[in-house]
């Protein structure tokens, strides 16, 4: 299993590829948790994504897609994996392909949140609350939509024209959704 999870910033991603990844025994490879990381931990690639990520901007593609073509080489990633948050631009995209390409492989599948804006602004304002993220302030989050609108939606057509995008809808119960991602994969 070699899929993407694509979607706006607070559609569930996450919860469901963390349970999948887990149930699949495949790599769970979110580079918006190892950005967190690697900015708590102070290393060269945290200094350098900080500024960014803290604005809700996209971090610069070749330091995101560095850090990706490292982890796709440690081993638990040869049995399969799901990219949370990656890719997030054309560029992005055309570098995993050939990241992969050069591994001998190749995706699957792209599977698309489907989530209405109200929503998603309903849901990240609540998940500050809970997770505290430095990037869930009003202006960040309001970013993030925008940065999401323009840079990662033409992704969308990107996997159409490649056969690969599966849509599932983002919004109703956990368990809904569990099922509906389950059927876009096919097993
Ligand atoms: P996330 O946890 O996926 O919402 O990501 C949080 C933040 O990390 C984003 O707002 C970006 O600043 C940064 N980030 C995560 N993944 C990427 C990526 N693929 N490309 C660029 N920036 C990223």
């Amino acid at each position: 299993m070699r899929v993407v999870f694509l979607g706006p910033p607070g559609a569930g991603k996450g919860t469901q590829a963390r349970e999948l990844a887990r149930e699949r025994s495949v790599a769970h490879i979110a580079t918006g948790d190892m950005l967190r990381e690697a900015i708590a931990n102070g290393t060269a690639l945290g200094r350098q994504a900080k500024t960014y990520y803290d604005r809700g901007e996209l971090v610069p593609d070749a330091l995101v897609v560095g850090m990706l073509g490292e982890r796709l080489q440690v081993p638990d990633a040869a049995h399969g994996f799901i990219l949370d948050g990656f890719p997030r631009t054309i560029a992005q995209a055309e570098a995993l392909e050939r990241l992969l390409k050069d591994l001998g492989r190749e995706l699957d599948r792209v599977v698309f949140f489907e989530v209405s804006e109200p929503e998603l602004l309903r849901r990240l304002t609540a998940r500050r609350a809970v997770e505290q993220r430095a990037d869930d302030t009003d202006e960040t989050v309001k970013n993030r939509l925008h940065v999401y609108a323009t840079q990662t939606e033409p992704l969308l057509e990107y996997y159409r024209n490649r056969s690969r995008l599966v849509a599932v809808p983002g919004e109703g119960s956990i368990d809904a959704i569990r099922g509906a991602v389950r059927q876009a994969l096919g097993r």
